[in-house]
């Protein structure tokens, strides 16, 4: 990468003031790119850019320019897709297959987005009165978009393309960790016809950059993605001035086994939806659920198709686990493993380190848990998964519940009612029945209780980035008394 500025601010490639940074390839621990992040004062010029755009552009009020704007940036990342796919795989070690799953869908996210644009019409009602009610979508100013790194383009572009698509202007700030993909959209931004100011891109570390963005009183809306814990200080510092606020927090998401599941492929998705990104996803099934008359069955398969996971070289087509993000997060998973043991769970499988280089960990498997350990109820957000049987679908909804999360959930069975009922119970934001992980664009995405506030996605993700306005119009002056 032959970056040396690495803000955009007001349509200008500014070098950073702030702290240096060196970005790790995982895989290999090799320096990918040194980059100098965004001081406190270039953060609050890039929110001064972003309010100047939102006031003085054509942007808010222009629904085809932004309609043209986005297709545009959508045809430049798709000629560009493979770049994209091995530069994410580069900075995050998510395997190349992955990668590109990732950049497809931020195609399809843009142009759903400028169509839904297109196409919204404000609703409009004569009232029983005779007057006539109008309800508008407006966008709601300047918007902080804050997103974390294991999808560090997918989950900016859930935010960057609602939010611009409504009209607003947005700063736009990374995980520290993963800004790569960030500057390489912000170049194509720089080539399409985007009003300067309209999106800002800063680097940095929650504090000062983070904090800056969701403290500044000329930011209208905070739309953030990471952990419940920096998810619960972001909330109450918007709550101090009723700033608009969106939260899409952690998981601890079940996947339910039934006893009719084929067990072949149960033992697939169960593998797939714990350990896809090596299982820091917000919605892994890090809580398996199997039916007792199967579990041991299931156990077996499990096991044996764990050995022939190919951990390994992200770049490699074969490859399905990679690396986790980090020393740091490794270290912090394998702390969880250890307290699982001390807690009295069983190891029965992973978690180990593989090879010198990289930050490879094997996938673990727990089982003899209990619904109070802290390896069940707290986010790993890694490659650990947990295994309980239940013997009635009451059982199962209330361990699937049993948490203070409520993101996702799956389950598998051929009865599909069944498994709806069981879904129609479940405190759970998205739920797949017979498979598991799939993102629709046109549906929204987020969680209950503790996973967040607000959704992402569809026609709601478009809506978390408008304020409502209802005019309601007389044709005729009417006098005081006409009200009841
Ligand atoms: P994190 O909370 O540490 O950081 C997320 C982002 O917030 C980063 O950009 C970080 O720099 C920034 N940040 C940190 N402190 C801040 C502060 N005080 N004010 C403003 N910004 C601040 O999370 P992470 O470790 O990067 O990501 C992992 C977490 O993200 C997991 O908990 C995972 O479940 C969650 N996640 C949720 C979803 C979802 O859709 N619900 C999707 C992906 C990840």
């Amino acid at each position: 990468m032959e970056y040396t500025k690495h803000q955009y601010i007001g349509g200008k490639w500014v070098a950073g003031e702030g702290t240096k940074r060196q970005i790790i390839n995982p895989a290999n621990e090799s320096l990918i790119v040194e980059v100098q992040e965004a001081s406190r004062e270039q953060t609050e010029e890039a929110v001064k850019a972003a309010r100047q755009a939102f006031e003085t552009s054509s942007w808010p009020a222009d629904v085809q320019r932004r309609v043209n704007s986005l297709h545009q940036l959508a045809d430049l990342l798709e000629i560009k897709a493979e770049q994209f796919a091995a530069a994410e795989t580069t900075n995050t070690g998510k395997p190349i297959r992955e990668s590109r799953l990732d950049v497809n869908d931020t195609v399809t996210c843009l142009r759903y987005y400028a169509d839904l644009a297109s196409s919204r019409k404000p609703w409009e009602k004569e009232m029983h009165d005779g007057t006539t009610s109008k309800v508008m979508e407006e966008p709601i100013g300047v918007c902080a978009l804050i997103v974390p790194w294991n999808f560090p383009l997918l989950l900016g572009i859930w935010k960057i393309a609602p939010a611009l698509t409504a009209g607003n202007t947005v700063v736009f700030k990374p995980s520290e960790i993963t800004p790569v993909s960030a500057l390489m959209f912000t170049e194509l931004i720089d080539q399409c016809d985007f009003p300067a100011g309209v999106f800002n891109l800063v680097l940095g570390t929650g504090q000062p950059v983070g904090e800056t963005l969701v403290s500044h009183p000329d930011v209208d809306k905070v739309s953030f993605t990471g952990g419940s814990e920096t998810g619960r200080k972001v909330n109450e510092q918007c709550a101090r001035s009723f700033k608009r606020v969106s939260l899409e927090l952690g998981g601890k998401s079940p996947l339910i086994v039934l006893e009719d599941a084929d067990i072949e492929a149960a033992v697939e998705w169960s593998v797939f939806g714990a350990f896809f990104n090596q299982g820091q996803v917000c919605v892994a099934s890090s809580r398996i659920l199997v039916h007792q008359s199967i579990y041991h069955r299931f156990l077996d398969g499990l096991l044996n198709k764990l050995q022939q996971v190919k951990l390994g070289d992200p770049r490699d087509e074969e490859t399905e686990m990679g690396p986790v993000i980090s020393a740091v997060h490794q270290a912090k998973i394998e702390k969880y493993i250890e307290l699982g043991k001390e807690e009295g769970a069983v190891l029965l499988h992973g978690g180990e380190r593989q090879g010198n280089t990289g930050y490879y960990l094997t996938p673990a498997v727990f089982t003899e848990v209990s619904q109070h350990m802290r390896i069940l109820q707290e986010e790993i957000f890694g490659p650990v998964v947990t295994i309980q049987a239940f013997t009635s679908d009451n059982e199962a909804i209330e361990l699937a519940n049993g948490t203070v999360y409520g993101l996702a959930a799956g389950v598998l069975s051929q009865d599909t009612e069944r498994a709806e009922r069981i879904a129609s119970r479940l405190k759970a934001g998205t739920i797949w029945i017979n498979s598991y992980h799939t993102p629709y664009v046109e549906a929204p995405w987020g969680g209950y209780k503790q996973s967040g506030i607000g959704r992402e996605l569809g026609p709601q993700g478009l809506s978390g980035f408008t304020e409502v306005k209802h005019v309601n119009v007389s044709k005729e002056l009417q006098p005081v008394g006409w009200y009841r």
